[in-house]
Protein backbone atom coordinates (compact mmCIF):
# COMPACT_ATOMS: atom_id res chain seq x y z
CA UNK A 1 0.00 0.00 0.00
CA UNK A 2 2.92 2.36 0.61
CA UNK A 3 3.86 2.55 -3.19
CA UNK A 4 0.10 3.46 -4.02
CA UNK A 5 -0.10 6.18 -1.13
CA UNK A 6 3.62 7.70 -2.12
CA UNK A 7 2.35 7.59 -5.76
CA UNK A 8 -1.25 9.52 -5.02
CA UNK A 9 1.29 12.31 -3.19
CA UNK A 10 3.24 12.60 -6.20
CA UNK A 11 0.16 12.19 -8.36
CA UNK A 12 -1.21 15.32 -6.61
CA UNK A 13 1.90 17.33 -6.57
CA UNK A 14 1.50 16.76 -10.94
CA UNK A 15 -1.87 17.58 -10.91
CA UNK A 16 -1.54 21.01 -8.82
CA UNK A 17 1.53 21.91 -11.21
CA UNK A 18 -0.81 21.13 -14.55
CA UNK A 19 -3.30 23.53 -13.08
CA UNK A 20 -1.16 26.43 -12.13
CA UNK A 21 0.15 25.82 -15.91
CA UNK A 22 3.31 24.71 -14.70
CA UNK A 23 4.36 21.48 -15.96
CA UNK A 24 7.46 22.60 -17.74
CA UNK A 25 9.99 20.37 -16.34
CA UNK A 26 9.36 16.44 -17.26
CA UNK A 27 7.96 13.70 -15.73
CA UNK A 28 11.29 12.39 -14.35
CA UNK A 29 11.62 15.58 -12.49
CA UNK A 30 8.35 16.53 -11.04
CA UNK A 31 8.41 12.61 -9.48
CA UNK A 32 12.38 13.53 -7.90
CA UNK A 33 11.03 17.06 -6.76
CA UNK A 34 7.56 15.20 -4.84
CA UNK A 35 10.29 12.04 -3.57
CA UNK A 36 12.31 15.07 -2.13
CA UNK A 37 9.59 17.27 -0.87
CA UNK A 38 7.84 14.67 0.85
CA UNK A 39 10.47 12.57 1.79
CA UNK A 40 9.29 9.62 -0.15
CA UNK A 41 10.89 5.47 0.27
CA UNK A 42 9.61 4.19 -2.52
CA UNK A 43 11.73 3.57 -5.34
CA UNK A 44 12.05 6.74 -7.79
CA UNK A 45 12.46 4.80 -10.79
CA UNK A 46 9.45 2.92 -10.11
CA UNK A 47 7.09 5.47 -9.19
CA UNK A 48 8.23 7.33 -12.23
CA UNK A 49 7.77 4.17 -14.81
CA UNK A 50 3.78 4.22 -13.24
CA UNK A 51 2.95 7.43 -12.57
CA UNK A 52 4.27 8.57 -16.60
CA UNK A 53 2.21 5.95 -17.62
CA UNK A 54 -0.78 6.47 -15.72
CA UNK A 55 -0.53 10.00 -16.66
CA UNK A 56 -0.42 9.31 -20.31
CA UNK A 57 -3.63 6.73 -19.71
CA UNK A 58 -5.77 9.49 -17.46
CA UNK A 59 -8.32 10.85 -19.89
CA UNK A 60 -9.03 7.34 -21.05
CA UNK A 61 -9.04 6.16 -17.44
CA UNK A 62 -11.24 8.38 -16.17
CA UNK A 63 -13.87 8.09 -18.71
CA UNK A 64 -13.92 4.74 -18.31
CA UNK A 65 -14.23 4.91 -14.37
CA UNK A 66 -17.04 7.94 -14.55
CA UNK A 67 -18.64 5.58 -16.63
CA UNK A 68 -18.93 2.33 -14.81
CA UNK A 69 -19.81 4.55 -11.72
CA UNK A 70 -17.15 3.66 -9.28
CA UNK A 71 -17.04 7.31 -8.09
CA UNK A 72 -20.52 6.94 -7.14
CA UNK A 73 -19.83 3.68 -4.89
CA UNK A 74 -17.59 4.77 -2.95
CA UNK A 75 -17.79 4.40 0.44
CA UNK A 76 -17.64 7.35 3.34
CA UNK A 77 -16.61 7.57 6.86
CA UNK A 78 -18.14 10.70 8.76
CA UNK A 79 -19.36 12.10 5.44
CA UNK A 80 -16.18 11.98 2.80
CA UNK A 81 -15.08 9.68 0.63
CA UNK A 82 -12.70 6.54 1.91
CA UNK A 83 -10.77 6.86 -0.79
CA UNK A 84 -8.96 9.18 -2.76
CA UNK A 85 -9.89 9.10 -6.66
CA UNK A 86 -6.06 9.50 -7.39
CA UNK A 87 -5.80 6.33 -5.96
CA UNK A 88 -8.56 4.69 -7.54
CA UNK A 89 -6.83 5.84 -10.62
CA UNK A 90 -3.33 4.24 -9.77
CA UNK A 91 -5.37 1.04 -9.13
CA UNK A 92 -7.63 1.31 -12.00
CA UNK A 93 -4.31 1.54 -14.00
CA UNK A 94 -2.79 -1.32 -13.07
CA UNK A 95 -5.60 -3.54 -13.74
CA UNK A 96 -6.40 -2.42 -16.63
CA UNK A 97 -3.46 -0.95 -19.07
CA UNK A 98 -0.39 -2.14 -16.98
CA UNK A 99 1.44 -4.88 -18.21
CA UNK A 100 -0.07 -7.93 -16.18
CA UNK A 101 -3.33 -6.37 -15.91
CA UNK A 102 -3.01 -6.15 -11.90
CA UNK A 103 -3.41 -4.28 -8.64
CA UNK A 104 -0.02 -5.09 -6.64
CA UNK A 105 -1.02 -5.06 -3.31
CA UNK A 106 -1.90 -7.55 -0.59
CA UNK A 107 -5.53 -8.32 0.13
CA UNK A 108 -6.67 -4.60 1.56
CA UNK A 109 -9.87 -3.09 1.31
CA UNK A 110 -9.47 -0.90 -1.65
CA UNK A 111 -8.07 -3.33 -3.72
CA UNK A 112 -11.55 -5.35 -3.12
CA UNK A 113 -13.78 -2.35 -3.90
CA UNK A 114 -11.79 -2.15 -6.67
CA UNK A 115 -12.09 -5.45 -7.93
CA UNK A 116 -16.09 -5.85 -7.03
CA UNK A 117 -16.11 -3.13 -10.20
CA UNK A 118 -13.85 -5.10 -12.45
CA UNK A 119 -16.45 -6.19 -14.84
CA UNK A 120 -17.81 -3.13 -15.19
CA UNK A 121 -14.59 -1.35 -15.47
CA UNK A 122 -13.38 -3.47 -18.42
CA UNK A 123 -16.55 -3.43 -19.92
CA UNK A 124 -16.31 0.80 -20.14
CA UNK A 125 -12.97 -0.32 -21.37
CA UNK A 126 -14.12 -2.18 -24.34
CA UNK A 127 -16.96 0.22 -25.00
CA UNK A 128 -14.44 3.14 -25.38
CA UNK A 129 -11.73 0.90 -27.52
CA UNK A 130 -14.89 0.85 -29.69
CA UNK A 131 -16.40 4.20 -30.10
CA UNK A 132 -12.20 5.61 -30.53
CA UNK A 133 -11.78 2.66 -33.06
CA UNK A 134 -8.70 1.06 -31.35
CA UNK A 135 -7.92 -2.35 -30.54
CA UNK A 136 -6.05 -1.26 -27.46
CA UNK A 137 -5.76 2.39 -25.64
CA UNK A 138 -1.69 2.33 -25.92
CA UNK A 139 -2.92 2.92 -29.72
CA UNK A 140 -3.86 6.31 -28.92
CA UNK A 141 -0.67 7.20 -26.25
CA UNK A 142 2.37 8.16 -27.48
CA UNK A 143 4.82 5.56 -26.15
CA UNK A 144 7.87 7.92 -26.77
CA UNK A 145 6.86 11.42 -25.46
CA UNK A 146 5.97 12.08 -22.04
CA UNK A 147 2.02 12.85 -22.28
CA UNK A 148 2.32 16.27 -21.19
CA UNK A 149 5.27 16.97 -23.87
CA UNK A 150 3.03 15.51 -26.72
CA UNK A 151 1.25 18.51 -29.07
CA UNK A 152 -2.11 18.29 -28.47
CA UNK A 153 -2.51 19.45 -32.63
CA UNK A 154 -0.56 18.99 -35.69
CA UNK A 155 -0.40 22.26 -37.55
CA UNK A 156 0.21 23.01 -41.15
CA UNK A 157 0.06 25.61 -43.18
CA UNK A 158 -0.46 26.00 -46.88
CA UNK A 159 2.53 27.69 -49.02
CA UNK A 160 1.28 29.87 -51.44
CA UNK A 161 4.60 30.18 -52.68
CA UNK A 162 4.68 26.63 -54.38
CA UNK A 163 0.91 26.96 -55.17
CA UNK A 164 0.56 28.27 -59.13
CA UNK A 165 -0.32 31.55 -59.15
CA UNK A 166 -0.27 31.92 -55.34
CA UNK A 167 -3.83 29.81 -55.37
CA UNK A 168 -4.37 27.30 -52.53
CA UNK A 169 -7.31 25.80 -52.80
CA UNK A 170 -6.34 22.88 -55.11
CA UNK A 171 -4.25 22.14 -51.86
CA UNK A 172 -7.20 22.59 -49.99
CA UNK A 173 -8.80 20.37 -51.84
CA UNK A 174 -6.19 17.57 -51.47
CA UNK A 175 -6.16 18.28 -47.54
CA UNK A 176 -9.77 17.73 -47.39
CA UNK A 177 -10.05 14.46 -49.30
CA UNK A 178 -6.98 13.60 -46.98
CA UNK A 179 -8.76 14.72 -44.05
CA UNK A 180 -12.19 14.45 -44.76
CA UNK A 181 -14.29 15.10 -41.56
CA UNK A 182 -14.77 18.51 -40.09
CA UNK A 183 -13.42 19.64 -36.63
CA UNK A 184 -14.96 22.68 -35.33
CA UNK A 185 -12.24 23.65 -32.89
CA UNK A 186 -9.36 22.43 -32.20
CA UNK A 187 -9.90 20.42 -29.11
CA UNK A 188 -12.19 18.38 -31.24
CA UNK A 189 -9.74 17.08 -33.74
CA UNK A 190 -9.89 13.30 -34.11
CA UNK A 191 -7.63 11.06 -36.76
CA UNK A 192 -8.57 11.91 -39.93
CA UNK A 193 -10.12 15.41 -39.24
CA UNK A 194 -9.25 18.68 -40.50
CA UNK A 195 -9.84 21.97 -38.36
CA UNK A 196 -9.81 25.19 -40.23
CA UNK A 197 -7.95 27.67 -37.80
CA UNK A 198 -9.79 31.07 -37.33
CA UNK A 199 -6.90 33.07 -36.46
CA UNK A 200 -4.00 32.54 -38.65
CA UNK A 201 -4.98 32.38 -42.85
CA UNK A 202 -4.49 28.73 -44.79
CA UNK A 203 -3.43 26.94 -41.67
CA UNK A 204 -5.06 24.22 -40.24
CA UNK A 205 -4.86 21.42 -37.74
CA UNK A 206 -4.89 17.68 -37.78
CA UNK A 207 -4.73 15.41 -35.14
CA UNK A 208 -1.08 14.44 -34.12
CA UNK A 209 -1.26 10.73 -35.08
CA UNK A 210 -2.01 11.70 -38.33
CA UNK A 211 1.47 11.32 -39.83
CA UNK A 212 1.91 14.24 -43.01
CA UNK A 213 5.77 13.76 -43.11
CA UNK A 214 5.19 11.22 -46.07
CA UNK A 215 2.55 13.09 -47.86
CA UNK A 216 3.56 14.62 -51.61
CA UNK A 217 1.91 17.87 -50.42
CA UNK A 218 4.66 17.77 -47.88
CA UNK A 219 7.66 16.73 -49.65
CA UNK A 220 6.74 19.36 -52.66
CA UNK A 221 6.41 22.67 -49.97
CA UNK A 222 2.90 22.85 -50.25
CA UNK A 223 2.14 22.31 -46.80
CA UNK A 224 4.65 23.45 -44.10
CA UNK A 225 4.29 22.02 -40.52
CA UNK A 226 4.56 25.34 -38.05
CA UNK A 227 2.96 25.27 -34.66
CA UNK A 228 0.02 27.95 -34.77
CA UNK A 229 1.76 30.54 -32.12
CA UNK A 230 4.68 30.34 -34.35
CA UNK A 231 2.69 31.59 -36.92
CA UNK A 232 2.02 35.00 -34.89
CA UNK A 233 4.72 37.11 -35.75
CA UNK A 234 4.73 36.72 -39.43
CA UNK A 235 1.02 37.05 -39.20
CA UNK A 236 1.28 40.36 -37.41
CA UNK A 237 3.79 41.97 -39.26
CA UNK A 238 2.09 41.43 -42.20
CA UNK A 239 4.71 42.69 -44.77
CA UNK A 240 3.38 44.36 -47.82
CA UNK A 241 4.48 44.28 -51.68
CA UNK A 242 6.89 47.26 -50.98
CA UNK A 243 8.52 45.94 -47.65
CA UNK A 244 11.74 44.84 -46.82
CA UNK A 245 12.05 42.54 -43.70
CA UNK A 246 14.67 41.18 -41.71
CA UNK A 247 14.33 37.95 -39.88
CA UNK A 248 17.16 38.44 -37.12
CA UNK A 249 17.44 35.35 -35.46
CA UNK A 250 16.05 33.12 -38.94
CA UNK A 251 16.94 28.87 -38.96
CA UNK A 252 15.34 26.44 -39.31
CA UNK A 253 13.37 28.89 -41.21
CA UNK A 254 9.78 28.70 -40.15
CA UNK A 255 9.14 32.22 -40.13
CA UNK A 256 11.10 33.47 -42.67
CA UNK A 257 9.11 31.21 -45.22
CA UNK A 258 5.88 32.47 -43.61
CA UNK A 259 7.01 36.13 -44.01
CA UNK A 260 7.56 35.55 -47.67
CA UNK A 261 4.35 33.92 -48.13
CA UNK A 262 3.15 37.57 -46.95
CA UNK A 263 5.54 39.27 -49.90
CA UNK A 264 4.75 37.89 -53.74
CA UNK A 265 8.26 38.04 -55.61
CA UNK A 266 8.47 41.03 -57.47
CA UNK A 267 7.59 40.37 -60.87
CA UNK A 268 10.55 41.18 -63.96
CA UNK A 269 14.05 41.36 -63.69
CA UNK A 270 14.33 42.70 -59.97
CA UNK A 271 16.12 40.06 -57.84
CA UNK A 272 17.09 42.38 -54.90
CA UNK A 273 16.22 40.39 -51.73
CA UNK A 274 13.21 41.00 -50.35
CA UNK A 275 13.88 39.17 -46.88
CA UNK A 276 17.68 39.16 -45.24
CA UNK A 277 17.72 35.93 -42.88
CA UNK A 278 20.14 35.96 -40.30
CA UNK A 279 21.22 33.17 -38.28
CA UNK A 280 24.67 33.14 -36.39
CA UNK A 281 25.24 28.90 -36.20
CA UNK A 282 27.07 27.96 -39.44
CA UNK A 283 25.04 24.81 -39.02
CA UNK A 284 21.54 26.03 -38.37
CA UNK A 285 22.00 28.11 -41.64
CA UNK A 286 21.98 24.87 -43.58
CA UNK A 287 19.20 23.93 -42.46
CA UNK A 288 17.70 27.42 -43.20
CA UNK A 289 18.88 26.99 -46.34
CA UNK A 290 17.41 23.76 -47.07
CA UNK A 291 13.83 25.16 -45.49
CA UNK A 292 13.95 27.93 -47.81
CA UNK A 293 14.59 25.72 -51.08
CA UNK A 294 12.06 23.51 -50.18
CA UNK A 295 9.33 26.51 -49.48
CA UNK A 296 10.06 28.05 -53.26
CA UNK A 297 11.29 31.40 -52.04
CA UNK A 298 15.67 31.41 -52.42
CA UNK A 299 15.21 33.77 -55.22
CA UNK A 300 14.13 36.80 -52.80
CA UNK A 301 15.61 35.59 -49.47
CA UNK A 302 19.51 36.38 -48.69
CA UNK A 303 20.91 34.68 -45.55
CA UNK A 304 23.49 36.20 -43.66
CA UNK A 305 25.69 33.30 -41.40
CA UNK A 306 27.02 35.58 -38.27
CA UNK A 307 25.33 37.81 -35.55
CA UNK A 308 23.00 39.99 -36.45
CA UNK A 309 23.63 42.43 -33.67
CA UNK A 310 27.36 42.57 -35.98
CA UNK A 311 26.55 41.85 -39.08
CA UNK A 312 23.42 44.02 -39.49
CA UNK A 313 25.23 47.65 -39.56
CA UNK A 314 22.24 49.76 -39.73
CA UNK A 315 23.38 52.32 -43.27
CA UNK A 316 24.05 48.81 -45.19
CA UNK A 317 20.24 47.69 -44.46
CA UNK A 318 18.54 51.22 -44.89
CA UNK A 319 15.81 49.95 -46.68
CA UNK A 320 14.92 47.53 -44.56
CA UNK A 321 11.30 48.16 -42.99
CA UNK A 322 9.97 45.49 -40.92
CA UNK A 323 12.16 42.80 -38.42
CA UNK A 324 10.86 39.50 -36.89
CA UNK A 325 13.40 39.03 -33.90
CA UNK A 326 12.94 35.48 -32.53
CA UNK A 327 15.97 35.29 -30.72
CA UNK A 328 17.16 32.19 -28.64
CA UNK A 329 15.27 31.62 -25.40
CA UNK A 330 14.99 28.97 -22.46
CA UNK A 331 12.09 27.38 -24.99
CA UNK A 332 10.13 26.43 -21.64
CA UNK A 333 6.99 26.95 -24.04
CA UNK A 334 7.92 23.85 -26.31
CA UNK A 335 6.99 20.27 -26.04
CA UNK A 336 9.41 17.25 -25.24
CA UNK A 337 11.74 19.77 -24.74
CA UNK A 338 13.41 20.31 -21.00
CA UNK A 339 12.58 24.14 -19.83
CA UNK A 340 15.59 25.42 -18.11
CA UNK A 341 13.67 24.65 -14.85
CA UNK A 342 14.67 20.81 -15.11
CA UNK A 343 17.79 21.45 -17.31
CA UNK A 344 20.62 20.38 -14.44
CA UNK A 345 18.64 17.72 -13.28
CA UNK A 346 17.51 16.26 -16.12
CA UNK A 347 21.54 15.81 -16.84
CA UNK A 348 21.76 14.45 -13.49
CA UNK A 349 19.13 12.14 -14.76
CA UNK A 350 20.94 11.20 -17.99
CA UNK A 351 24.12 10.24 -16.24
CA UNK A 352 22.04 7.94 -14.44
CA UNK A 353 21.60 9.41 -10.70
CA UNK A 354 18.09 10.50 -10.02
CA UNK A 355 18.58 11.63 -6.37
CA UNK A 356 19.41 15.22 -5.96
CA UNK A 357 20.46 16.77 -2.55
CA UNK A 358 18.49 19.70 -1.36
CA UNK A 359 21.33 22.00 -1.76
CA UNK A 360 21.85 21.27 -5.51
CA UNK A 361 18.14 21.61 -6.07
CA UNK A 362 18.86 25.20 -4.83
CA UNK A 363 21.97 25.71 -6.93
CA UNK A 364 19.67 24.54 -9.73
CA UNK A 365 16.85 27.27 -8.84
CA UNK A 366 20.08 29.88 -8.96
CA UNK A 367 21.21 28.65 -12.50
CA UNK A 368 17.90 28.75 -13.80
CA UNK A 369 17.69 33.06 -12.32
CA UNK A 370 21.13 33.18 -13.97
CA UNK A 371 20.26 31.87 -16.89
CA UNK A 372 17.11 33.82 -17.84
CA UNK A 373 18.84 37.08 -16.54
CA UNK A 374 21.52 36.28 -19.49
CA UNK A 375 19.10 34.98 -21.81
CA UNK A 376 16.56 38.07 -21.25
CA UNK A 377 19.73 40.61 -21.16
CA UNK A 378 20.54 39.17 -24.65
CA UNK A 379 17.48 39.17 -26.06
CA UNK A 380 17.28 42.96 -24.63
CA UNK A 381 20.37 43.51 -27.08
CA UNK A 382 19.38 42.12 -30.03
CA UNK A 383 15.62 43.88 -30.43
CA UNK A 384 17.18 47.44 -29.26
CA UNK A 385 19.56 46.50 -32.51
CA UNK A 386 16.65 46.12 -34.21
CA UNK A 387 15.36 49.14 -33.44
CA UNK A 388 18.16 51.10 -34.85
CA UNK A 389 17.56 50.43 -38.23
CA UNK A 390 16.71 53.78 -39.59
CA UNK A 391 13.61 52.67 -42.04
CA UNK A 392 12.49 50.10 -39.95
CA UNK A 393 8.67 50.97 -38.92
CA UNK A 394 7.67 47.49 -37.16
CA UNK A 395 9.00 44.98 -35.27
CA UNK A 396 7.72 41.45 -33.96
CA UNK A 397 9.48 40.49 -30.88
CA UNK A 398 8.46 36.47 -29.92
CA UNK A 399 10.12 33.88 -27.55
CA UNK A 400 8.52 30.31 -26.91
CA UNK A 401 9.54 30.42 -23.55
CA UNK A 402 6.66 31.11 -20.63
CA UNK A 403 8.96 33.19 -18.64
CA UNK A 404 7.93 37.25 -17.63
CA UNK A 405 11.90 37.80 -17.80
CA UNK A 406 12.05 36.78 -21.66
CA UNK A 407 8.72 37.89 -22.22
CA UNK A 408 7.12 41.07 -20.37
CA UNK A 409 10.43 42.36 -18.84
CA UNK A 410 12.26 42.49 -21.93
CA UNK A 411 9.50 45.09 -23.46
CA UNK A 412 10.02 47.00 -20.33
CA UNK A 413 13.79 47.10 -20.43
CA UNK A 414 13.14 48.38 -23.77
CA UNK A 415 10.71 51.01 -23.32
CA UNK A 416 12.52 52.25 -20.34
CA UNK A 417 15.80 52.53 -22.53
CA UNK A 418 16.50 56.36 -23.57
CA UNK A 419 17.79 55.61 -27.06
CA UNK A 420 14.44 53.62 -27.74
CA UNK A 421 12.56 56.15 -26.71
CA UNK A 422 14.87 58.51 -28.71
CA UNK A 423 14.11 56.33 -32.09
CA UNK A 424 10.23 56.41 -31.04
CA UNK A 425 9.28 52.93 -30.58
CA UNK A 426 5.62 52.42 -28.67
CA UNK A 427 4.25 48.76 -28.12
CA UNK A 428 1.67 48.65 -31.18
CA UNK A 429 -2.13 48.28 -29.24
CA UNK A 430 -4.16 45.13 -29.37
CA UNK A 431 -6.07 46.25 -32.25
CA UNK A 432 -2.90 45.72 -34.52
CA UNK A 433 -1.80 42.17 -32.76
CA UNK A 434 -4.20 39.42 -33.60
CA UNK A 435 -7.18 41.38 -31.33
CA UNK A 436 -9.52 38.28 -31.20
CA UNK A 437 -6.86 36.05 -29.42
CA UNK A 438 -7.85 35.83 -25.84
CA UNK A 439 -5.04 35.50 -23.84
CA UNK A 440 -2.79 38.40 -23.50
CA UNK A 441 0.41 39.83 -21.46
CA UNK A 442 0.94 40.09 -17.87
CA UNK A 443 -0.53 43.03 -16.32
CA UNK A 444 1.09 42.77 -12.98
CA UNK A 445 4.44 42.69 -14.60
CA UNK A 446 3.76 45.99 -16.08
CA UNK A 447 2.36 47.14 -12.67
CA UNK A 448 5.21 46.58 -10.98
CA UNK A 449 7.63 49.29 -13.03
CA UNK A 450 4.09 51.66 -14.30
CA UNK A 451 2.85 51.51 -11.04
CA UNK A 452 0.41 54.67 -11.06
CA UNK A 453 -0.54 54.54 -14.87
CA UNK A 454 -2.55 51.45 -14.50
CA UNK A 455 -4.48 52.25 -17.82
CA UNK A 456 -1.16 52.16 -19.45
CA UNK A 457 -0.19 48.64 -17.77
CA UNK A 458 -3.58 47.14 -19.46
CA UNK A 459 -2.92 48.79 -22.61
CA UNK A 460 0.78 47.33 -22.89
CA UNK A 461 -0.73 44.01 -21.24
CA UNK A 462 -3.23 43.90 -24.31
CA UNK A 463 -0.38 44.46 -26.63
CA UNK A 464 0.77 41.32 -26.11
CA UNK A 465 0.18 37.72 -27.10
CA UNK A 466 0.82 34.84 -25.02
CA UNK A 467 -0.28 31.75 -25.36
CA UNK A 468 0.12 28.71 -22.88
CA UNK A 469 1.68 25.14 -23.59
CA UNK A 470 -1.19 22.76 -24.71
CA UNK A 471 -3.83 24.56 -23.31
CA UNK A 472 -4.13 26.97 -26.28
CA UNK A 473 -3.34 24.09 -28.37
CA UNK A 474 -0.10 24.23 -29.01
CA UNK A 475 3.59 25.55 -27.89
CA UNK A 476 3.83 28.12 -24.89
CA UNK A 477 4.60 31.55 -27.04
CA UNK A 478 5.13 35.36 -26.57
CA UNK A 479 4.76 37.91 -28.92
CA UNK A 480 4.01 41.39 -29.11
CA UNK A 481 4.52 44.23 -32.04
CA UNK A 482 6.80 47.55 -31.77
CA UNK A 483 5.93 50.25 -33.99
CA UNK A 484 6.72 54.00 -34.68
N1 LIG B 1 12.72 31.98 -36.02
C1 LIG B 1 13.10 30.57 -36.12
C2 LIG B 1 11.95 29.79 -36.71
O1 LIG B 1 10.80 30.20 -36.56
O2 LIG B 1 12.20 28.76 -37.35
C3 LIG B 1 13.56 30.02 -34.79
C4 LIG B 1 14.66 30.83 -34.20
S1 LIG B 1 15.47 30.10 -32.83
C5 LIG B 1 14.39 30.46 -31.55
C6 LIG B 1 16.75 31.22 -32.57
C7 LIG B 1 17.84 31.16 -33.63
O3 LIG B 1 18.62 32.34 -33.52
C8 LIG B 1 18.81 30.02 -33.44
O4 LIG B 1 18.96 29.32 -34.64
C9 LIG B 1 20.12 30.70 -33.05
O5 LIG B 1 21.26 30.02 -33.51
C10 LIG B 1 19.97 32.04 -33.71
N2 LIG B 1 20.74 33.14 -33.08
C11 LIG B 1 21.03 33.34 -31.77
N3 LIG B 1 21.71 34.48 -31.61
C12 LIG B 1 21.83 35.05 -32.81
C13 LIG B 1 22.42 36.25 -33.28
N4 LIG B 1 23.03 37.09 -32.43
N5 LIG B 1 22.37 36.51 -34.59
C14 LIG B 1 21.76 35.67 -35.46
N6 LIG B 1 21.18 34.51 -35.08
C15 LIG B 1 21.22 34.20 -33.77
Amino acid sequence: MNFYRDATWVLEYVEEEDKKDRLSGSMQTLVLKSCQRFKLKSDPKHLYAVLDSCWRYKPYLETIMRKSEIYRDIPKKKGKPLYSKLTLLLLCHDLLVSKQKRIQMGKLPIKEFVLKHKARLNSELVKLKLKLGVKDLSELVDKDEIGNDVTPVRWIRINPLRCADYDTTNVLVELKRKFPNRADHWADIQPGSLYHDEFIPNLFGVHPRDKITSHELYRQGKIIIQDRASCFPAHILNPGKDDVVIDACAAPGNKTTHIAAHLQPRAGNDQSPRIYAFEKEPARAKVLKKMINVAGCSSFIEINVGDFTKLAIPEKFKDVTGLVVDPSCSGSGIFGRKSVDSHNVAKKKADGELQVPEEEEKMVEDDVKDRLNKLASFQFQVVKHAMSLPKARKIVYSTCSVHAEENEQVVIDLLLDKKVQQWGWRVAPRDKVIPTWPRRGIVEEFEQVFRDDSEKCQRLAEGCIRALPRKDGGIGFFAVCFER
